[in-house]
């Protein structure tokens, strides 16, 4: 199952193209798309039996984020080997990097970002969304709690994220648009497998981030173990799960995302988000 978020209705993408869940359900469902995780596994038996409803073309430019408003928004850092590298940091054995990014940073796959003062960079990240109450559960069981997978960018003004004397991640990744993601929200079901997804980014058509999910340090059910020992996650939270090499901000010389750019972020089975920049108004 495809979930999407047209003009801020919750719509189920299929081929022909996209049903109205509220009108197809007899206003059973809500239109607010964050509302359908509370009741994730009773909607996902109704949407299996969803057809012959009313049926709207797809406009991707209309999309918005399929997890517009999450509880909370966990994002893990240097969760790529070769990233962490890069970074010129010590990759983490034991303890997971997390941080977050603040709800006002989420947009849709068809934006347009303004730029901040300062250094931009991009992180194409493969993004969880949870489907189910998850506290002190073990990795075995992780799976089972998650709605589905989209394609996120986590976006980073580099400057304000490392400046002394303690870096500040959640405010230098939490700018307005910060948060890019879409274009659907894929259910578990739909993946052969989840672990193990081509990902990566261009800009302005130039090739800048290319790798498979399988290579994260803490994979995603090793992530929500993770999390889930200390923070009680909620159905429709959101999880960034970190970038693979090859960011900007570690090249020679850096490239920095500038007014004009066209970035494109892609995840195997998931499909494509497209961001835009413009300069500081
Ligand atoms: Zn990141």
């Amino acid at each position: 199952m495809r979930i999407v978020n047209v003009a801020g209705r919750l719509g189920l993408l299929t081929d022909e193209g996209v049903i109205d869940v509220a009108e197809a359900s007899d206003g059973r469902f809500s239109p607010d798309v964050q509302a359908v995780y509370e009741r994730w596994p009773e909607f996902s038996a109704w949407a299996a039996r969803a057809t012959g409803a009313p049926y709207r073309p797809w406009e991707e430019e209309r999309a918005e984020s399929p997890a517009p408003r999450p509880g909370q928004l966990f994002a893990i850092g240097l969760n790529y080997l070769d990233h962490a590298e890069e970074a010129g940091l010590d990759a983490p054995v034991d303890s997971m990097v997390v941080f977050t990014k603040f709800q006002s940073s989420i947009t849709g796959p068809a934006a347009e970002v303004e730029l901040p003062q300062g250094s931009v960079d991009f992180e194409a990240e493969l993004v969880v969304v949870m489907g189910r109450h998850a506290h002190r559960i073990d990795a075995t069981q992780a799976w089972d709690h998650v709605a589905g997978l989209t394609v996120g960018q986590d976006l980073s003004e580099r400057e304000m994220q490392l400046r002394p004397p303690s870096p500040q991640f959640n405010m230098g990744k939490s700018f307005p648009g910060f948060a890019p993601m879409g274009p659907a929200l894929v259910s578990v079901d739909e993946f052969e497998n989840p672990d193990d997804l081509a990902i990566g980014c261009t800009l302005n058509g130039v090739p800048m981030q290319q790798s498979r999910t399988k290579l994260m340090i803490f994979p995603v059910a090793e992530i929500i173990a993770r999390l889930s020992a200390t923070v009680a996650l909620r159905p429709g939270d959101v999880i960034f799960t970190g970038t693979p090499a090859g960011i900007g901000f570690a090249r020679d010389p850096k490239v920095l995302l500038a007014p004009g750019d066209e970035l494109v972020t892609s995840i195997e089975n998931i499909g494509s988000i497209r961001t835009r920049f413009r300069a500081d108004s």
